[in-house]
């Protein structure tokens, strides 16, 4: 009897056994002083991950979406305002925007999937209140342009939930704009052992009014000068974090190393588009993203060989039926779509073997 091979699409359980000893003790400091939310472990995870990208403040949430929905929030956009993202990002930025009732306005891609900067230029009135920088895969969008193409009027939200640790000109993702919102969803480069997000910013007015509204309205118990609501980073969650953040660069490096590989073994076919890095990146590889010819078939073929694979999204934000509403039909954004027909995500982690990543790229060879 053969054993099928099979190579995941991720495995967690990979970092979760080299930080075991300490996330249990951490955990367990975490119980012994009935810390559950906020606390002790969440502020220092706050202040280590504040100083890491470089950014003055952080606040511990509930999630991602909601780092990016208290972000806007504080920032009070609303009513009336339009908000510019890009169309091929998950579907929580668009999310969050509608949620504070702002307008979506989707502006497409470019080859490397950051928001196109001339798309952003097209789409700016005098309603623009915010432009999304979704920094996808693990690459950050190119803020510093943006920042000249939009004006100082205007706001630079990063959605950083796939950048953890990458860097553009030096700088942290998470840092670049005006304020940003993070996910340590567990499979995002940073990932807590739950649900977790953060806002980073370095406006005092906004980092004092996102503490209040994450945590019903007010800095303190029982003080509530904002309607605010219950998003809050919890304890066992601060402690993991720290755990997993002093193990962050080694890890991306990891990723690094294995998109070296990929690159090596399917550069040479022209079929398959790699990765694009833009000029001043340090990405981070959140996701492998790679576009080949007859996708559902590769696809298929890599499932049949035992290989998890995935697709980042399969339809752009305005063809979801949630979107609906924003009234772009399909061809609006051309670039987008035709990505979302092309593009196969690869097995992507820290601790993928290179003979796993040989055996990912003879199958997606021989299946094209
Ligand atoms: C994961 C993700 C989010 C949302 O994070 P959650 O923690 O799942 O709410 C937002 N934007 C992007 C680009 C993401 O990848």
């Amino acid at each position: 009897m053969t054993v099928r091979r099979t190579v995941p699409f991720v495995d967690l359980g990979w970092q979760t056994r080299r930080i075991r000893e300490e996330t249990d003790a951490a955990i367990a400091r975490v119980i012994d002083d009935s810390a559950f939310i906020l606390g002790a472990a969440a502020e220092d995870f706050e202040r280590a991950f504040a100083d890491y990208c470089g950014v003055r403040h952080c606040l511990g949430v509930g999630n991602g979406t909601d780092a990016l929905e208290l972000a806007l929030e504080a920032a009070g956009v609303g009513d009336g305002d339009e908000v510019i993202l890009p169309a091929n990002t998950f579907a929580a930025t668009a999310e969050a925007v509608t949620r504070v009732g702002a307008q979506p306005v989707l502006v497409d891609c470019t080859d490397d999937y950051l928001i196109s900067v001339e798309g952003v230029a097209d789409a700016l009135t005098s309603r623009t209140r915010v432009v999304a920088a979704v920094h996808l895969y693990g690459q950050a969008a190119p803020v510093e342009v943006l920042r000249d193409v939009v004006g100082e009027d205007v706001l630079i939200l990063e959605d950083a939930a796939q950048s953890q640790g990458a860097r553009r000109n030096g700088m942290r993702a998470g840092g670049l704009g005006d304020i940003s919102g993070t996910s340590f969803y567990p499979g995002k480069n940073l990932g807590a052992f739950g649900d977790a997000g953060a806002v980073l910013t370095d406006d005092a007015a906004l980092f004092d009014t996102v503490r209040k509204l994450r945590n019903h309205g007010g800095a303190a118990k029982y003080e509530h000068s904002l309607v605010g609501r219950n998003s809050r980073l919890d304890g066992i969650q601060g402690a993991v974090l720290s755990a997993k953040l002093a193990h962050l660069d080694e890890w991306n490096q990891l990723r690094r190393d294995a998109a070296d590989r990929y690159a090596e073994l399917l550069g040479r076919d022209e079929r398959v588009q790699l990765p694009l890095v833009a000029e001043g990146n340090e990405h981070v590889f959140h996701l492998y993203v790679v576009r080949v010819p007859e996708r559902d078939r590769v696809l298929a073929g890599l499932a049949d060989a035992g290989i998890g694979a995935g697709i980042h999204y399969p339809a752009p934000v305005h063809l979801l039926p949630a979107f609906g509403f924003l009234g772009r039909g399909s061809g609006s954004l051309p670039r987008a779509e035709q990505h979302a027909r092309e593009i196969v995500s690869l097995p992507m982690y820290p601790g993928i073997t290179a003979d796993d990543q040989q055996y990912v790229a003879e199958t997606l060879l021989s299946v094209l």
